[in-house]
């Protein structure tokens, strides 16, 4: 496995890779590597000659007043895990390798970006669109690997593939969870034991609104509803939504195809996230690449 830091060598290293033939799978990640990671990095390896994984903590994806300072690094662990997993190349650069002074291009997302998390969050998947396609860029990947965890992520990074006609393919891999639900994140590092039982009611929540659709439920109020009753003892339930997992568009009325519950709560200080796809034809934890070839792109 090669670790590169730099932008020169990184288009070195890939340009032997790809003129030798090989197909680039890309899986973009903020670090403190967990099984979350490690299933796309699977995927990658599975379908790609040769896999790059990008270990950068994005400035540009925080706001005033979140953890950019404390996010939780561990490089070692990660560079072992990499290797571990069979990755080919490890880029690891510095933010001044990624903005160098002068920097002021960014890729405006429109009003997905503005929806749930962005609500909370102003500017943050501009920071994430902007990063992730300067990536896209300079790994050019025959396909990009994301998890189905940061959903509206994964419609925004499809919206700007499809707008600015980036040659990738993306694909979104379901969501890693700890055996009692909790969906596996960095952020999971923040909680103790006593609060990450609270925050156990977001995948409770989330486990039986999903029942309730499997037995017949199609009002998006009422699943919402059944997600909320879990979600006692957290400091603000920011939202807890049904959308369209495409467009992001709320949902009202009767669910006739393939949606997302998604949830967003701050508990003791941190932000946590997670949903639930809501597939009529029972797909909802296959690649949800699969809504595209249904036609509801
Ligand atoms: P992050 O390091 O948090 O920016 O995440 C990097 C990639 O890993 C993103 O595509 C995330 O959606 C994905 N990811 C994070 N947590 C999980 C999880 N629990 N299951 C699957 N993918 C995940």
């Amino acid at each position: 496995m090669r670790i590169v830091r730099s932008i020169p060598e990184l288009r070195v290293a890939l340009k032997a890779v790809r003129d030798s033939g090989q197909s680039i799978g890309f899986v973009p990640t903020m670090g403190f590597l967990h099984e979350g990671h490690a299933s796309l990095i699977r995927q990658s390896t599975a379908r790609c000659d040769t896999t790059v994984v990008s270990v950068f903590v994005n400035p540009a994806q925080f706001c005033p007043g979140e953890d950019l300072a404390r996010y939780p690094r561990d490089v070692e662990r990660d560079q072992n895990l990499c290797l571990r997993l069979g990755v080919g190349t490890l880029f690891m650069p510095e933010p001044a390798e990624i903005y160098p002074t002068g920097f002021a291009t960014s890729i405006e997302v429109g009003p997905m970006g503005d929806a749930l998390c962005g609500r909370f969050r102003p500017g943050h998947f501009r920071g994430v669109a902007t990063v992730v396609t300067k990536l896209f860029n300079l790994v050019q990947p025959d396909l990009a690997f994301f998890g189905q965890k940061d959903l509206q992520q994964t419609s925004i990074i499809r919206r700007v593939v499809k707008d600015l006609n980036l040659p990738v393919d993306i694909l979104v891999a379901p969501t890693v969870r700890e055996p009692d639900g909790l969906a596996l994140s960095s952020r999971n590092a923040y909680l103790s034991p006593k609060v990450r039982q609270t925050a156990l009611g977001i995948s409770r929540g989330l486990f039986a609104a999903e029942a309730r659709f499997h037995a017949g439920e199609r009002d998006p109020g009422s699943l919402a509803a059944t997600v909320r009753q879990e979600l006692t003892g957290m400091d603000a339930i920011q939202y807890c939504e049904v959308v369209d997992p495409l467009t992001l568009d709320g949902l009202t009325g009767t669910i006739a195809r393939s949606a997302a519950l998604c949830v967003a709560v701050l508990l003791d200080g941190t932000r946590l996230i997670d949903n639930v796809l809501l597939s009529p034809s029972g797909e909802a934890t296959q690649f949800i690449s699969h809504l595209e070839s249904e036609g509801q792109a």
